[in-house]
């Protein structure tokens, strides 16, 4: 029987992609080697890469005037890269908060810099248990920071912004748990970055796309690994790239536009959250506390009104084959991760699931 993985993080990787991966993995390109044993300066992997770039140029439909680094540390390898990267030991940034990963994004910031240096905006309000995002105004003199920082979906608190910020710093976005899961403005951002694990492939590698004027910013010594310019200068090559985890991406980048591309899968996003939220709406066993205008479409948080019964709803569930339910330690409750490799039979599986253990007696 199918099992259905809800996992945050390493995530389900599209099965089609994991068939292909494992039918070729210990000949690959004819080469009658891995692809992880070979050079990643050999041609065969040069040309996976350069592939790998035009296809994600083409899903996220980014502007010319954009780098692309692939790159080790996954999301909170970046948390540090942008602080080294552009601040400098002078220059200001602001972080708004809207849950557990732009906390500690901050945080992380905090420690790198003088205390002065970070500017913390909390932009959820609570009210009645239920939270909301609430975009402050956000003007001032262009130089006043270097860049805004703030975090599009949160993965552990099921809380995802929606509208675009407006404001006359460059923005960098960290959207690990929503990347290619609908379209978006990449000119609109200074810098985006993503760790893979979610909707790109396997944990470790992240992503970076960063507007070519966001490297002329002043740098602080850092190690040369994580250095954006050197990335560039050596086509995310100044040491050896996690080229399985690259190889994987570029399998999913092949295949999203074999199903139509971000737009297409966009639609199956949203019908996939609909019917799992609608149904929690509806039933007076669950609920979800997150305002409806900022409901993750890629994590869905919810509780059981009766949290006794967590244990035996996570245990029938898994032998129902829906596994990797259970909330995030610092939030509890339920947590269906629904990324772009999950199918709609999954949610429908998992909701008729719901809905037979709300109405069994017990
Ligand atoms: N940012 C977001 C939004 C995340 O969901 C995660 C991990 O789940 C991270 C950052 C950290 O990623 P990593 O564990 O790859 O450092």
């Amino acid at each position: 029987s199918t099992t259905y993985n809800f996992c945050a993080g390493p995530a389900m990787i599209p099965q089609a992609v994991m068939q292909k991966a494992q039918s070729e993995l210990l000949d690959w390109n004819g080469l009658g080697t891995s692809v992880m044993e070979i050079s990643h300066r050999s041609k065969e992997f040069i040309a996976l890469t350069d592939q790998a770039e035009v296809d994600l140029r083409e899903l996220m439909s980014i502007p010319s005037n954009y780098h692309l680094l692939f790159m080790h540390g996954g999301g909170r390898g970046q948390f540090s890269a942008v602080v080294n990267n552009f601040l400098g030991d002078k220059g200001k940034a602001l972080y708004l908060i809207s849950g557990s990963w732009s906390k500690a994004a901050a945080e992380e910031a905090v420690k790198l810099t003088s205390d002065e240096q970070i500017e913390r905006l909390n932009i959820v309000e609570n009210n009645n248990c239920i939270n909301t995002v609430v975009m402050p105004q956000l003007s001032g003199n262009n130089d006043e920071y270097r860049y805004l920082h703030y975090c599009p979906n949160e993965t552990v608190d099921g809380i995802e912004i929606f509208e675009d910020i407006d404001c006359p710093w460059p923005i960098i976005a960290d959207m690990s748990s929503n990347i290619m899961s609908r379209e978006i403005d990449v000119s609109k951002y200074g810098l985006i970055y993503a760790g893979a694990q979610k909707n790109i492939g396997p944990s470790g590698l992240s992503i970076v796309i960063v507007r070519d004027d966001m490297l002329r910013l002043p740098a602080l010594p850092q190690s040369s690994i994580m250095d954006y310019r050197l990335g560039v200068k050596h086509g995310s090559m100044y040491n050896t790239p996690p080229t399985f985890a690259w190889y994987l991406a570029a399998e999913v980048f092949t295949w999203l536009k074999s199903i139509g591309g971000v737009n297409a899968l966009a639609q199956v996003n949203l019908d996939k959250a609909k019917l799992l939220y609608d149904f929690i709406d509806s039933s007076d066993f669950y609920h979800n506390t997150v305002a409806v205008k900022n409901r993750s479409v890629m994590n869905v948080t919810f509780y059981l009104k009766d949290e006794t019964l967590n244990a035996e709803f996570l245990a029938e569930a898994a032998e129902a084959g829906l596994v990797a339910l259970k909330g995030h330690r610092s939030v509890g409750g339920m947590r269906a991760s629904i990324y772009n490799a999950m199918p709609l039979e999954g949610v429908v599986s998992l909701v008729s699931f719901m809905d037979k253990f709300a109405s069994s007696e017990r």
